[in-house]
């Protein structure tokens, strides 16, 4: 694998990620929303950054790309409450922007007092909606990258660092996905 960010230079940019949301919302409470399971491991570290009063949910997303409609389907059972209060949607990447933009969509029909959305990465010009992410912490080149939560077929996601994913590593992905599909099979 070729390690793009180290586990410094993340902590780094989450820090500076950091101070400027907390910057922009002052003593505010401030309502996060990370968005499963890519977020996990910078929401968890974003948050330690913070000193506002905080309020900290999850929401689960998936999307429906290949179908016509193209739509996004959101299990929100762990959202907080959100009339009224100013919501941070925090996820791993902002690569096309579809997922993003069309959960803050479907947040703002709970009438929140604000929404803005936070991500550790963005790819260079890859953006398709109408809208950029509010606060950032890398822009990277566009290729597929996994390590720090975001994940290939459910592997690499426990990686203290983000690496662009080669040949071999996918093979091996691919491989381990078959394997556990063949033990889940073995055990019914
Ligand atoms: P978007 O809707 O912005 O095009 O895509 C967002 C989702 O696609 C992300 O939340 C992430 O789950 C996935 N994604 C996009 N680019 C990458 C990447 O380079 N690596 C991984 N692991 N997932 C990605
Ligand atoms: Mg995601």
């Amino acid at each position: 694998m070729r390690i793009l960010l180290g586990d410094n230079e993340i902590r780094e940019g989450v820090r500076r990620l950091g101070r400027e949301i907390q910057a922009f919302y002052g003593h505010r409470p401030l309502t996060i929303v990370g968005v499963m399971t890519g977020s996990v491991m910078f929401l968890a570290d974003l948050l330690r950054e913070l000193t506002m009063p905080l309020r900290v949910g999850v929401i689960q997303a998936r999307s429906y790309r290949n179908s016509k409609a193209g739509k996004l389907v959101m299990n929100a059972e762990f959202m907080p409450q959100i009339a009224g209060r100013d919501v941070l949607l925090v996820d791993d990447i902002f690569d096309t922007g579809q997922t993003l933009f069309e959960l803050t969509e479907q947040i703002d029909c709970l009438r929140p007092k604000s929404i803005r959305m936070a991500v550790l990465l963005t790819k260079e010009g890859r953006q398709k909606v109408g809208r950029n992410p509010d606060h950032f912490g890398f822009e990277i080149p566009d290729q597929f990258v996994v390590g720090y939560g975001l994940d290939y077929r459910d592997a690499y996601r426990h990686l203290p660092y983000i690496a662009i994913l080669e040949e071999p590593d996918r093979i091996a992905a691919e491989r381990m996905a078959e394997e556990a599909e063949r033990g889940a099979v073995a055990a019914v």
